[in-house]
């Protein structure tokens, strides 16, 4: 066994026990192997363990990589999540070559997505990203922006609203990230219970990392996006800016 398929094992392993633990079903929490800074290799070695959803950070590192990854026989189709901070010049790269998009925190972004969706593709599915713990500078719309936002999303036609994102800062203690972690689930639960039209697949709460994922699952993660623990450490930094 390869070390990658090694390491998918460990974390499946993770969130089994986390799931155990918070009294939910292992089949409530997906894995996002987070490729950014690993080449088509890396992602095929994944791919053949399994794994089938990939997120990105840096748009035309990814085009360039998922182009690769179509062109590998052996390796059966993946789906791939945008999960870096998206500038307006990106927003047709990033319509026309990824199946998700995270980091959606505000409306003319959204808007751009949808109007630059290609025809032919299913819409693409979103995440809102909140920030509940930075200042203004950090990405994210705030708590209190999450609803508006939500509805006006959930009516751009080709778009289809999944569920929320965020990126806390690590916390001095496990109890601190936890709390983090719930401010974003309640961002989640108000959206889900709104009753807004549009909300028909709104199932997704993306959240936690290699260093946090059990306590993202403790507060209702649905999606926790691992990179350094299925890929090992990256060589250049990657945590997106702010
Ligand atoms: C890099 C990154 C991850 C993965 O981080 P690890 O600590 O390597 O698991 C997850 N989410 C986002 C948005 C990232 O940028």
């Amino acid at each position: 066994m390869t070390t990658i398929a090694e390491n998918l094992q460990r974390i499946h392993s993770r969130m089994a026990r986390a799931c155990d633990e918070a009294q939910r079903p292992h089949a409530s929490v997906g894995l996002l192997a987070v490729s950014k800074t690993f080449g088509a290799d890396a992602v095929r070695e994944a791919a053949l363990a399994g794994q089938r959803a990939f997120g990105e950070n840096y748009i035309q590192e990814a085009v360039d990589k998922i182009a690769q990854v179509r062109a590998m026989a052996d390796v059966p189709p993946l789906t791939w999540h945008c999960i870096g901070p998206i500038q307006s010049n990106k927003t047709r790269l990033v319509a026309e070559h990824f199946d998700w998009v995270h980091t959606v925190d505000r409306l003319k972004i959204a808007q751009r997505l949808s109007d630059q969706r290609p025809a032919g593709l299913p819409p693409l599915q979103i995440c809102l990203q909140v920030n509940v713990d930075g200042g203004e500078t950090k990405s994210g719309c705030s708590p209190e922006e999450a609803l508006a936002l939500a509805q006006a999303i959930a009516a751009l036609p080709q778009l289809q609203l999944r569920g929320v994102m965020s990126i806390p800062d690590p916390q001095p203690t496990p109890e601190a990230m936890l709390a983090v972690h719930q401010r974003v689930a309640a961002v989640f639960a108000q959206i889900r219970g709104s009753g807004l039209p549009g909300l028909e697949a709104f199932d997704t709460l993306s959240l936690g990392m290699t260093d946090d994922l059990e306590l993202a699952v403790q507060a209702g993660s649905t999606l926790v996006r691992v990179g350094s623990g299925i890929f090992g450490r990256r060589s250049y930094p990657a945590a997106p800016v702010a």
